[in-house]
């Protein structure tokens, strides 16, 4: 048995996946009566079921962003790569996930949903990783599934990949790192680089952020190949619809447009940043690594409800640990933007 397979679900190990259609016949033909879809294409054109394995999404993923197509699956967001990697490796009442809050808060709703304790080492009060704390906690409770998020919701504070290989190096499970912020890093070190040498290190990414298509769910897990076996078992077949390929497939195929509303992202970001910082009721700006800012004031619920009645909504973190005061912004349009620093110049304490 590879060391690997004793991390798995036994019930996933031995589980037949289910071929659909387009698995029994992967060829081109010039009649499709195989899979129950209607004929009739209409305006929309899609009537046939999408390609189970996105082959023409994850080729531009390595043609772009350099991500092996041999290691890349694709989710219906990465939010079904989250649930579908604690559905594989966690057994139902038994084991844990480990994250550092403050985080995503996504990874402990997975686990609650399938009956898994997490187990929480939080940040150090400066938001870095509590390297020693981790490597004690992870050898004491054995966590199968250790949740490492970089550039960190909500913090947008970038770990060294230092740190997160010496996670992975010292986890005798599964290291899974979200970079679902990546794009919006200046001079981001990514852990996929690390694949190759640690196969229990995953990492995933998103097109819902920088690459503009959050509504269509187009996630992404980058993980050894026979991880991404694995994950391609147990996935359900047609998860990322036609549309949703289709919308991926233009955005991966437009990249410089991308990167220029990326760019104007991180302008906006400094710029406010620095005008935020400059009210007087500001205790702080956390500056951030993602397309969003932590701002801290004195009474984060009053300013938070103003806001609201301005029409702007934002994310109040107050009850994160160590984001006391604290509302996490997005950085939005430059209209969007100026309608925000607008409402904050008049707010007062
Ligand atoms: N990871 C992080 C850190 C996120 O903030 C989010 C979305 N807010 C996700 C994953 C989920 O992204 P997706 O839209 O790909 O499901």
């Amino acid at each position: 048995m590879k060391e690997i397979e004793k991390l798995i679900n036994p019930h996933i190990l031995s589980m037949a996946p289910y071929s659909s259609a387009r698995d029994d016949f992967k060829g081109v033909a010039e009649v499709y009566l195989d899979a129950n879809e209607s004929w009739y294409e209409g305006t929309i054109k899609c009537n046939r079921y999408p390609d189970p394995e996105c082959a023409k999404v994850r080729r531009l993923l390595e043609s772009v962003l350099s991500l092996p197509y041999e290691n890349t699956v694709i989710g219906n967001g990465s939010d079904e790569i989250i649930d579908l990697l604690i559905r594989i490796f966690c057994r139902f009442g038994e084991d844990s996930i480990m994250i550092m809050r403050p985080t995503y808060g996504a990874y402990k709703v997975f686990a609650a949903t399938n009956n898994v304790a997490v187990i929480d080492v939080p940040l150090k009060p400066t938001l870095e990783l509590d390297i020693d704390e981790i490597k004690r906690v992870m050898a004491e409770k054995k966590p199968k599934l250790v949740f490492v998020c970089s550039p960190n919701n909500p913090t947008g504070k970038v770990y060294p990949l230092s740190q997160i290989e010496e996670i992975a190096r010292f986890n005798e499970a599964i290291t899974v790192v979200d970079e679902a912020y990546a794009d919006f890093a200046e001079g981001f070190e990514s852990a996929v680089s690390l694949i190759g040498k640690y196969p229990r290190l995953c990492v995933m990414r998103t097109l819902s952020k920088a690459w503009g298509i959050a509504g269509a769910r187009v996630g992404i897990l980058v993980a050894d190949k026979y991880i991404k076996d694995t994950v391609v078992k147990v996935k359900p077949p047609y998860n990322v619809s036609v549309l949703a390929q289709r919308a991926a497939v233009e955005v991966l195929s437009d990249p410089e447009s991308v990167y220029s509303i990326k760019a104007e992202v991180l302008a906006e970001r400094a710029r406010l940043e620095k005008e935020i910082a400059n009210l007087g009721y500001v205790r702080e700006v956390i500056s951030s690594e993602a397309n969003f800012l932590i701002v801290r004031v004195n009474d984060a619920d009053k300013l938070y409800l103003y806001l609201m009645e301005r029409g702007i909504i934002v994310r109040n973190r107050t009850h994160e640990p160590f984001l006391e005061g604290a509302l996490r912004i997005t950085i939005g349009s430059k209209e969007e933007n100026a309608k925000l620093m607008e409402a904050l110049c008049e707010y007062s304490e």
